[in-house]
């Protein structure tokens, strides 16, 4: 094994992932002058073997979210617990469990500091239904709709890395929280 494929063994990329890899190993893996190709697949392999579950990891977009696929044109967001919160091109917000806090009383009981002021805005924690692990926290003017923190293009990371995806199509990168929000609205006013 070369020193660069020791620098990226999946033992190292693994490690990285768990926040364990020591800080002077990662600058040398930053320093790196020619990568390894299969960076891309090792990663999600890593990824892959941490979860319970089989659908193909496709990205992940935070601590506990992954976008994977569960067959042919259907890409969905998933905790690490299992549980689905729908089309990765909704804002997965909108199937979260939220609390919000509008009150400077409410505020005070997580900033202990300095909190925002409520007559501005408010702060919103989002979590897993499935788990109740906090999976975001933002902090808007009220009536502000949910930040939308990450839409990959998901056939364009794979392309780049030498992947081409089975389903891969010019519809995919695209934000569908408006239409989903406009169902609701039908729904309500049904
Ligand atoms: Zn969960």
């Amino acid at each position: 094994m070369s020193e660069n494929e020791q620098l990226t063994s999946k033992e190292n990329i693994r490690r990285l992932v768990e926040g364990e890899l020591p800080l002077d190993v990662i600058h040398e893996m930053i320093r790196m002058t020619t990568k390894d190709e299969d960076r891309f697949v090792k990663y999600l392999e890593v990824l892959q073997e941490k979860v319970d579950w089989d659908e193909e990891i496709l990205a992940r977009i935070s601590d506990h979210l992954y976008v994977v696929s569960k067959g042919p044109g259907d890409r969905v967001v998933k905790c690490d617990c299992g549980h689905e919160l729908g089309d990765y091109r909704v804002n997965w917000k909108m199937e979260a469990l939220l609390y919000c806090r509008r009150t400077e009383e409410e505020i005070k009981e997580v900033f202990t500091v300095h909190g925002p002021d409520p007559e501005y805005v408010e702060v919103r924690e989002f979590y897993c239904p499935g788990c109740q692990a906090q999976l975001a926290v933002e902090v808007v003017p009220p009536g502000y709709p949910f930040v939308f923190e990450v839409l990959p293009d998901i056939d364009a990371v794979h392309a780049a890395n030498g992947r081409q995806l089975e389903d891969a199509a010019e519809d995919w990168f695209q934000d569908r929280t408006p239409e989903r929000a406009a169902e609701w609205i039908e729904e309500v006013n049904a």
